[in-house]
């Protein structure tokens, strides 16, 4: 069994001490339950904060395109 996890709060290293997980950076202590459901909750954060990074890269890569064909129709 893995006793080692990420800490939901600094990252850092948590170690599974029955019954808690303890981080040992920051010290935070949290039950099974409650470090699954922050890590679940972590989980999805950082899944939406990747949605909206990917949908402003092709939001500016679209606009950057705009501006190419403007520049270029422009040219001719
Ligand atoms: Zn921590």
């Amino acid at each position: 069994m893995n006793t080692l996890a990420s800490c939901p709060e600094c990252g850092g290293k948590a170690k599974w001490e029955p019954p808690f997980y303890v981080c040992s950076v920051c010290g935070l202590a949290l039950r099974r339950q409650e470090y699954q459901r922050l890590v679940d909750k972590q989980k999805e954060v950082l899944y939406e904060a990747q949605v909206e990074q990917g949908e402003g890269q092709d939001k500016k890569r679209k606009r950057n395109r705009d501006y190419l064909d403007w520049y270029l129709g422009k040219k001719e």
